[in-house]
């Protein structure tokens, strides 16, 4: 199987709306202190993504009504993440079967310890394959989806070339994602490769505000810091 033309089938093979393949030397040491050596040991990764539905992110304003949350959750979240663990495994398969390690990282969900993160970022990998930055708010920030994209990830030890460029961070002077937070979580720095996430984000006051709402019986919803990126409002594309 020629990798290279199976990498940019994805898309359209498995309904996904972003692909891309990034070495990971660079980041060795950070992917092992979160996940460990098992993951550590790919040398590179490919991302796919799949763009959230704006009808309903445009509504997270209107969370407070049970409708727009059940759906957010819904049809943003959970439906989502299984497309991409679908994806993933297939596209694992697929790279196992032309002899390749190809291990699919599931899409992210509640996170694994106390760290309040992932066994792996799929930011991170999506970054290094050229795909975006990561923003103010901690997240992936597309050019054209701003932050409204989730993302899966396949490490795996196929040959892959990087797919693009690093983007550089293109955030400037905003901070309506910092200015939204309604528990003040982000301290509107910049990001930078070297320093923790704990000097942009602080976890675990997103962490405890999401928890209230479980000891509530609630649905688990906010995402603020998402729908307001200029860069993937709908409504707002045009001015900025
Ligand atoms: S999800 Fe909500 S609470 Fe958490 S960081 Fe984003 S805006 Fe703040
Ligand atoms: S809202 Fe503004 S500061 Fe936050 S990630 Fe988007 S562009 Fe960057």
């Amino acid at each position: 199987m020629d990798i290279a033309s199976f990498i940019e089938s994805i898309p359209e093979t498995f309904n996904v709306n972003y692909v891309g393949t990034a070495k990971l030397e660079s980041a060795h040491d950070f992917i092992r202190d979160q996940g460990g050596e098992f993951i550590a040991r790919f040398p590179c990764s490919i991302s796919i993504g799949i763009v959230l539905p704006n009808a309903i992110v445009d509504l997270l304003p209107n969370q407070s009504d049970m409708g727009v949350r059940i759906s957010y959750n819904h049809h943003a979240y959970n439906i989502v993440n299984q497309r991409l663990d679908l994806a993933t495994s297939q596209i694992a398969g697929i790279i196992q079967d032309a002899g390749y390690l190809a291990y699919p990282i599931p899409a992210s969900r509640a996170p694994r310890d106390e760290r309040l993160c992932g066994l792996f970022s799929h930011k991170l990998a999506a970054h290094l394959s050229g795909l975006g930055w990561i923003g103010k708010s901690c997240l992936l920030v597309t050019p054209d989806h701003g932050p409204r994209v989730r993302w899966g990830t396949i490490l795996t030890d196929a040959p892959l070339k990087p797919s693009r460029e690093l983007l550089e961070d293109r955030c400037g002077d905003c901070t309506q994602c910092v200015d939204i937070c309604p528990v003040h979580a982000f301290t509107g720095k910049h990001f930078i490769p070297e320093e923790p996430r704990g000097v942009r984000y602080r976890a675990d006051v997103c962490d405890r505000y999401f928890q209230s709402m479980v000891d509530k019986g609630d649905v688990r919803v906010c995402g603020l810091c998402l729908y307001v990126c200029p860069y993937g409002r709908s409504n707002q594309k045009d001015e900025y």
